[in-house]
């Protein structure tokens, strides 16, 4: 299957591939300046029906990364949804796609700044993404040398495209060292989270998870799986500052994300985790992830929004 998409939804239409573009004058290009949301969609078998996972959460995130921009979104919420859906829909998707809304500065008279002398953007960008083979035989991690970015620079709670520079320095330095994904401590040499995902550890059956002041990004998966880990797997899930340290003696990890899904890690900076294997807890946390984005579970269908007409689907 090919990996790119047929269509792009942009500024309110579908257009073909080839032809979504934008201005070299654009702020997005030249600054960096735009916010964004990463979701996925699963297919279901039984239910023949393609489920964008935890879609209202992500709307509710795009905006709160906005208002830190001071970007006006112009659309609603329901025109871009709408345009989400008739995007997957067009390229006829029936298995794991990521897509993302993207609201970005455009281009103004001269060396317009501020952001009502700017046009601003809407797309939508999707991409065919199986879930990797490293989801089942885990990661080789490690700490990078490079800082989160705290939220006094850059916040990272906003989920801006600039941000994405300080996430590539850590993730290119650990590829090119031999590891998979980093983990980045933030300013205060805690454990913040890793370029693209969230970070759990189990220490004594006990999950521990940096809070959101630990200069991370406010994550959906996370939460979810707070949730899930709670009251369907009945674990104690604590949120607290994680030292360096910590990271050698526990005894599994994972990173989360919508992108990332549940990655589990089974070495950090040479130091096995357990066994050296993906860990019990973190495949229990991991399978019944699966289940719930796939609509395996009647409570949680709430957080799944169908793309294809109903007379394709069994629900
Ligand atoms: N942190 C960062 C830096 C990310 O890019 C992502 C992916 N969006 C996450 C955490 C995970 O967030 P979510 O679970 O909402 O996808």
């Amino acid at each position: 299957m090919a990996v790119n998409a047929d269509y792009v939804w942009m500024d309110g239409e579908i257009v073909p591939w080839a032809d979504a573009r934008i201005h070299v004058a654009s702020d997005a290009l030249l600054r960096g300046a735009n916010v964004f949301e990463g979701e996925r969609a699963y297919w279901s078998e039984p239910h023949q029906q393609l489920y964008m996972f935890r879609h209202a959460e992500h709307m509710h995130r795009l905006r709160q990364s906005a208002r830190v921009m001071r970007m006006s979104i112009p659309y609603t919420d329901e025109e871009i949804t709408e345009g989400c859906i008739e995007l997957l829909r067009r390229n006829g998707w029936r298995d794991s796609v990521h897509f993302r809304p993207v609201v970005y500065f455009g281009e103004g008279e001269g060396h317009a700044y501020l952001p009502e002398d700017i046009r601003t953007g809407v797309f939508v960008l999707a991409l065919h993404r199986p879930s990797k083979p490293t989801l089942f035989t885990g990661i080789r991690s490690c700490v990078s040398t490079w800082r989160r970015n705290p939220d006094a620079a850059s916040p990272s709670r906003v989920k801006a495209a600039a941000n994405y520079h300080n996430a590539r320095l850590a993730q290119v330095e650990a590829s090119m060292n031999g590891f998979g994904t980093p983990i980045m401590l933030n300013i205060a040499g805690k454990v913040s989270e890793s370029p693209g995902s969230c970070f759990m550890m189990v220490r004594g059956g006990t999950v521990i998870t940096p809070p959101v002041t630990a200069d991370i990004l406010e994550s959906i998966t996370r939460e979810t799986l707070i949730q899930l880990m709670r009251d369907e797997l009945r674990l104690t899930v604590v949120e607290r500052d994680i030292d360096r340290s910590e990271l050698y003696i526990c005894d599994e990890a994972w990173f989360c994300g919508s992108g990332h899904e549940v990655q589990p890690i089974i070495e950090i900076d040479h130091y096995p985790l357990g066994d050296g294997k993906p860990g019990p807890i973190g495949k229990a946390v991991q399978s019944l992830y699966f289940e719930v984005v796939r609509g395996q579970h009647e409570q949680y269908r709430h957080w799944l929004t169908p793309v294809y007409p109903a007379a394709k689907s069994a629900a």
